[in-house]
């Protein structure tokens, strides 16, 4: 393939992997309603929580505030917490009102969290009787996006799983592309696909309720993020196949993710360098721009997105930095071996968190970016080191050819930044 470097000798596929098992600094799985509630057009997600729940919702996505929103919290008093209530009572009765108000909601996810999985409150219960009372227009699902040992990618992975069971069931052989993705990235995926000759495609999740896919034996599918254990496991206990590959970051993870698609229903090897060549060239260009500002800089992943070992392969094998650290909460490898096998030896592969510890490593290390959870970047910042933001990488578009660059981008401003800084300072 032009342009792409060799896979190297000794990827990380069989690195010893750290494995740690101490206190962590993640953001909850709820933060998932933010980019979930804008790609299903028709579904709601109702938090049962608490006050601390809502404020988190409402804080990321306060621009929603002015627009009918697709998310509330119901919250979960005091007589609730004391067993005083019968909050599957109330469940019903909000329920019931909002329904009754918003016609047009189609999906309504019930979604736990700590309090309400502290008082094991049974929302599977609740789904089901509201599934009942309000079939055949609405359906009722439930999963949790509880902060208790949970990372904030997984609340996507526990709602696209809990969707997994109640897909229709289709014995087309069709492409399956998992995960959620804004909308344009959507579709230019979908565009490079029809144009490999392949127009049997749906995703999950659909961006409306009657879209939904069908799953079987037929079905196989692709994931679009690396967070999807549970989907995965999911999809396959409904008789689909997963189609293993570098996630579709960058160029070389983009033409890899295809390839692999491209393959599996043998697309024409001239075919797909005639579709792909140009978005190539196009993609490698614009992370060239980015790559002069990463090339022989340092970078150490904290664990937070679980992105971090896809980014961490973009980052060396096509900016040109060097991995230190990359730790991640969860390493599946089923879903992760193809981008370890590229990611070239030398980084410590880390799974888990314990956050001290971890903080000296990075200390002792003085890489010249650190990605990591929000909670860090500012003390780090203030320790002098040049951090970057992993939630911004779940917000913004960065999957595919035409996003490569701006991938590159998101990672090259901060160092930018901190070298302007430093010349200020120095004036
Ligand atoms: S689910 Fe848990 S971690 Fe998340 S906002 Fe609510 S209380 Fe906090």
């Amino acid at each position: 393939m032009i342009g792409t470097p060799p896979p190297p000798a000794r990827g990380c596929g069989q690195a010893p992997v750290l494995k740690e098992r101490g206190q962590r600094e993640v953001f909850c799985g709820l933060t998932g309603i933010i980019w979930l509630h804008r790609k299903m057009q028709d579904a709601f997600f109702l938090v049962v929580g608490s006050r601390t729940c809502a404020h988190l919702l409402q804080s990321a996505a306060g621009v929603m505030i002015f627009a009918e929103p697709r998310f509330a919290t119901a919250i979960l008093e005091e007589s609730d917490l004391a067993g005083m209530a019968d909050a599957q009572d109330e469940i019903d009765r909000e329920v019931a009102r909002l329904l009754e108000r918003r016609p047009d909601i189609r999906q309504l996810f019930l979604v736990g969290s700590c309090p309400s999985e502290v008082i094991k409150l049974d929302l599977a219960k609740a789904a089901e009787r509201l599934t009942r009372a309000h079939a055949p227009h609405v359906r009722v699902l439930n999963y949790s996006g509880s902060g208790i040992e949970t990372t904030f990618t997984e609340g996507e992975d526990a709602c696209l799983a809990a969707m997994v069971p109640v897909l229709p069931r289709t014995e087309a052989r069709e492409l399956l592309v998992v995960g959620a993705l804004p909308d344009v990235v959507e579709d230019q995926a979908l565009a490079l696909l029809a144009d490999l000759g392949i127009d049997r495609v749906r995703t999950l999740p659909a961006r409306r309720a009657d879209d939904a896919p069908g799953i079987g034996p037929g079905t196989v599918y692709a994931l679009a993020q690396p967070f999807l254990g549970e989907t995965h496991a999911a999809l396959a206990r409904r008789g689909a196949r997963h189609l293993p590959a570098p996630l579709p970051f960058g160029e070389e993870g983009t033409t890899a993710w295809l390839a692999a698609i491209a393959a599996e229903f043998g697309v024409d090897p001239a075919r797909f360098e005639a579709v792909t060549a140009a978005p190539r060239a196009r993609a490698r260009k614009s992370v060239a721009a980015a790559a002069r500002t990463l090339a022989g800089k340092r970078v150490f992943f904290f664990p937070d997105s679980q992105l971090e070992i896809p980014l961490a392969r973009f980052l060396t094998r096509e900016c040109g930095m060097e991995a230190v650290e990359v730790a991640s909460p969860f390493i599946h490898r089923d879903i992760l071996g193809p981008d370890l096998d590229l990611l070239p030896e030398g980084p410590v592969i880390a799974e888990g968190q314990d956050v001290d510890r971890q903080l000296d490593r990075a200390r002792a290390a003085r890489a010249d970016l650190n990605v990591c959870g929000l909670g860090l970047a500012n003390p780090l910042e203030a320790e002098g080191l040049t951090t970057k933001w992993a939630i911004e990488l779940v917000f913004t578009p960065v999957h595919f050819y035409e996003q490569a660059g701006d991938l590159a981008e998101l990672f090259a401003r901060p160092i930018r930044r901190k070298a302007r800084l430093r010349l200020e300072a120095a004036e």
